[in-house]
Formats: structure tokens, C-alpha cells, sequence
């Protein structure tokens, strides 16, 4: 895949027909992909973009094979080859990852654009003359301006690719912990500032002995910014490293003096720099100490196990959840992780609609952080063909708890913890949460009173007005559905 990308961002930088065309799509794919309505759409219409960037130039390639050298050849094979491995591969992946997993998965995506970058970056230094960056190849040294670029390019593919494997592997459980040592902003800080001295004198003098140590520091800088990086920060990390990847493909389009990558490049890293912004907000996160790594919490991911009640629990069954429900007049549903886990978004919806034939107004809150990724939740609701007007994101549902007769958390935690508002020393203080525990009845579901990714209690479940369908969430609302 590594080898295609270097040539199809050659052949793509000299085709420039389709090029119009194809970035008109990938930009109305940003827009599709900007409200779940036009999301397929705008899938599409990327597929489309990807397969005319990838198609036109090998159909060229293929036009004037007979009259290429065999090395010409030899390297449109490799392409292929490359092109069908890694598609049948990605092909493979795509239909076995399941929804829980898609976050690592997409981290894991991540740092192989990062380790694109590199590799570019290592062709271009070892070899500038292939890539037409400098007159003949005698001449050893890359411009000033190229070279900057390039070491750029480097750095933040560098970053990309070393930040995503950790990502990947703290989501997947790997690795587990947070790295935390005395001193480590001031640790950071002086790589950074030793990096930008390297890439200063980089740009003088071109050369792999400059350019091994930059390539060096900035894998380390990117293991450094992650590993400190807690549980309930990882959606915004996973988001700034999407924005990363773009802007590291950005830079090697400048090396190359590729017009498709550049603004390909920039397109994804803007809208990852926008949507980490607004999950920064929704999270009450500074921008800058994500940017910065180690960002708020401290606490690694916990797995789940049932943990002592520290109060009086009130566990209530499906049929008892059934009469709570048929008596209610609305219900607001919060969906979580544990929907997720359990593939409960069906059932959940036959439970809605047999709620709504009764005359009960069904609502769905989504939390921006819910789940373990960006729209999480809102793609399970879609695929379980629930209303898109009947869900409300967080924000604008919130003052909607108090007046509502029953709210049902399923497989839902940290996104309802209090301890937010009311906690300054828990790592999610600070986090907007869902105001739950004011409406007059809430229903958890869940398998135990075990902890939430951010690995700290919620009071919640020992509140007065709040009731525990400890199980399976699929199997809880399938009872629930039986017995209404
Ligand atoms: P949480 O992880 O806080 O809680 C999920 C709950 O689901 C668990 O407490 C678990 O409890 C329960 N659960 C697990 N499996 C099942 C099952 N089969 N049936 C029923 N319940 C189940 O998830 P939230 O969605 O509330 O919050 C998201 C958290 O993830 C936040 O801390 C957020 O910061 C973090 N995060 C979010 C990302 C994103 O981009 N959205 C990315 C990475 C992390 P039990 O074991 O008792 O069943």
C-alpha cells in the first residue's frame, strides 16, 4: 500500500483532469458526512472520489504499457499487486471488525497514513533526484524550502504514526496505565525545542545524518504525547490524531508538489481539528493541553468487574420495568457503551415502538463522548432504523430530565456520572453530562455497579429515584419487551 501511495500520488500529481473532479467529491463527502441523513450519501460520493483518483492514472499506466521500459513495468505490477493485496486486506477487516472495536481499528488506520509519511519522506531524502526535487543526480542537497517541508512532513507523520499505535493499543487494552513522571512537561518541551532546532539546521544542511535524529525525536515526542494520555480523554485524542494524519499527508504533498494530497491532506485535517475542537468543548477540554498531550485525566481505562454497592441499590426486574414504563408518559432513552457491546439497538427499538403504539413520547439523548467514539451512538440508532427526529444530542435534551417520567440508561456510565459537576478531584470534573438523575425515574441497564471506562463510581445508582436492571442489555430489553 506504502509503495502504491508513493506512485499514485506521482501519477495523480501529473494527471490533473480528474483531479477538479475528484476533490469537488471529497469535499461534498465532508458535507454528506455532516448530518447522519446525508452521511450514506456522502460515503458514496468519497468512494466515488477515491476510485477515480486510484482508477485514472492506472488506466493511463495500462494504455502505455507496451511502449514502457520493463522497469516502468516492473513497478506498475508492484502497484497492482500492492493495490489488490492491501484491498483484499482492508476488505477483510472491514467486514470482521465489529462496532466496538471500529475505534482501534481506526487509530491503527491512522498511523499507517503516519507510516506513509515516513516512508515518503525516506524515499524522497535517500533518493530527491526520482521525485524531480532537485536538476540531476550529482546535485546531493535538497532546496531550503523543500527541505523544510519535507522535515515537516516528517515530523508530524512521525508523531501520526507513533501517537496512533499507542491510541490503538490503549483503546484495544494492550497497553494499560498512563505514563506520569516528574518532569514530564519540562521532558517534552525540550525535545520539542531540540526538534526545531534540527529542523532549522535541516534546512541548511539536507542530510540523512540531520534527518535520522529528527525522525528519531518525533516518534518519541508522539509515544511521550499519548502514553500520558488517561481514559476519559481518549475520543479527543483519537480525533486529533485523525486531524494529525491529514495534515501529514498535507506536508508530503508539499514535498511532492502534490495538489491532490495537499488539499486532501488539509481537508482532513481541518475537519479533525474542527470536530476535535467541538469534542473539547462537549468535554471541557483545552485544546491546547490535548494538542500538548496529557491532557486532563490521569486515570487509566478499567475493565469491568462488579465492585462492592457503597449504598442501598434498587434492583428491579423486567416485568416491574415494564409497568414503570407503560405508566410513563415520556421516556427519554440514553444509550452507551454496553448498547454497543451488546448489539441491544434493535431490541431497543421494538421496545420504543411498542411504547410509542401506547401513547408514550419516546426521545433519545446521545452524549458527544458516548460509546467509544465520535457518533457512536448515532450510527447503532441509524442502523436500527430509529427515527432521526426522534434523537437529540445531549446539549439540547439536558433541561429536558426534569420534566420526563422515566429516563432509560442503557449500557450507559460515565457520560450520567454527577461526579462531573460535583466532584473537582474525579477526572471527568468539568465533563457536560447528562442531567439524568433529575428526571422522577431512572432505569439503569447493566450487567453489574462495575465502573465505566473513566474507572470511577457513579453515585447515581444509589439514588433514590434510581432503580438497576443488572444483565445483559439485549437480554434485559428483551424481557422488559416480553413482559410489556
Ligand atoms: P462507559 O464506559 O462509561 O460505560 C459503559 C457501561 O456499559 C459500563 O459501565 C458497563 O457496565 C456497561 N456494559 C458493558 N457491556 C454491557 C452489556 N453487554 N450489557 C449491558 N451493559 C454493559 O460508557 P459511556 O458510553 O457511558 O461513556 C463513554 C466513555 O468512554 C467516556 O468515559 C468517554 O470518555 C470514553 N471514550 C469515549 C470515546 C468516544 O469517542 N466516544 C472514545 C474513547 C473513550 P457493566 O460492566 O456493569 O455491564
Amino acid at each position: 500500500m506504502i509503495s502504491f501511495l508513493v506512485h499514485a500520488a506521482c501519477f495523480c500529481g501529473q494527471v490533473t483532469t480528474q483531479l477538479p473532479v475528484a476533490l469537488s467529491l471529497f469535499i461534498l463527502t465532508l458535507r454528506g458526512l455532516s448530518s447522519a441523513k446525508t452521511a450514506n450519501r456522502g460515503n458514496l460520493l468519497g468512494m466515488a472520489g477515491m476510485l477515480l483518483v486510484i482508477a485514472a492514472p492506472i488506466l493511463m499506466a495500462s494504455r502505455n504499457l507496451l511502449f514502457t521500459k520493463p522497469s516502468q513495468m516492473y513497478f506498475f505490477y508492484l502497484t497492482m499487486c500492492t493495490l489488490v493485496c492491501g484491498g483484499f486486506i482492508g476488505y477483510r477487516v472491514a467486514k470482521k471488525v465489529s462496532m466496538t472495536a471500529l475505534p482501534q481499528l481506526l487509530a491503527t488506520f491512522h498511523s499507517l497514513v503516519g507510516l506513509a509519511a515516513i516512508f515518503i519522506a525516506w524515499a524522497v531524502q535517500t533518493s530527491p533526484y526520482t521525485f524531480g526535487l532537485i536538476g540531476s543526480p550529482e546535485e546531493y542537497f535538497l532546496s531550503e524550502i523543500n527541505a523544510l517541508e519535507l522535515a515537516i512532513g516528517t515530523v508530524v507523520g512521525a508523531i501520526t504514526f507513533a501517537g496512533s499505535l499507542i491510541a490503538a493499543g490503549k483503546l484495544h487494552g494492550i497497553i494499560k496505565g498512563t505514563l506520569s513522571y516528574k518532569g514530564r512537561k519540562g521532558v517534552t518541551l525540550t525535545l520539542a525545542l531540540i526538534l526545531v532546532l534540527l529542523i532549522a539546521f535541516y534546512t541548511i544542511c539536507p542530510c540523512t545524518h540531520v534527518f535520522c535524529p529528527i525522525l528519531a525525536i518525533s516518534l518519541m515526542l508522539g509515544y511521550l504525547l499519548i502514553m500520558p494520555v488517561g481514559g476519559a480523554d481518549m475520543p479527543v485524542i483519537v480525533s486529533m490524531l485523525n486531524s494529525y494524519s491529514g495534515w501529514a499527508a498535507a506536508g508530503i504533498g508539499f514535498t511532492l508538489n502534490n495538489i491532490l494530497l495537499i488539499v486532501v491532506g488539509a481537508l482532513v485535517g481541518m475537519s479533525g481539528a474542527i470536530l476535535s475542537s467541538i469534542m473539547c468543548k462537549g468535554m471541557n477540554r483545552s485544546i491546547r493541553s490535548v494538542i500538548f498531550g496529557g491532557a486532563g485525566a490521569t486515570t487509566a481505562p478499567t475493565c469491568s468487574g462488579t465492585t462492592q454497592p457503597k449504598g442501598n441499590v434498587k434492583l428491579c426486574s423486567g416485568e416491574d420495568a415494564a409497568i414503570i414504563l407503560k405508566n410513563a408518559s415520556t421516556v427519554i432513552v440514553v444509550p452507551g457503551y454496553g448498547m454497543a457491546v451488546s448489539q441491544a439497538q434493535h431490541a431497543l427499538r421494538e421496545l420504543a415502538e411498542a411504547l410509542q403504539n401506547d401513547d408514550v413520547t419516546v426521545k433519545y439523548a446521545i452524549h458527544p463522548v458516548a460509546g467509544r467514539m465520535p457518533g457512536h451512538m448515532n450510527v447503532l440508532l441509524a442502523e436500527a432504523n430509529i427515527p432521526y427526529e426522534d434523537v437529540f444530542e445531549g446539549g439540547e435534551i439536558n433541561r429536558e430530565f426534569s420534566t420526563t417520567d422515566v429516563v432509560l440508561v442503557v449500557g450507559a456510565n460515565d457520560i450520567t456520572n454527577p461526579a462531573a459537576k460535583t466532584d473537582p478531584t474525579s477526572p471527568i470534573y468539568g465533563m457536560p453530562v447528562l442531567d439524568v438523575g433529575n428526571a422522577k425515574t431512572v432505569l439503569f441497564i447493566k450487567r453489574s455497579l462495575a465502573a465505566g471506562y473513566a474507572g470511577i463510581d457513579n453515585d447515581l445508582f444509589y439514588k433514590e429515584n434510581t432503580m438497576m436492571l443488572l444483565g445483559d442489555a439485549k437480554k434485559v430489553l428483551e424481557t422488559v419487551l416480553r413482559s410489556f
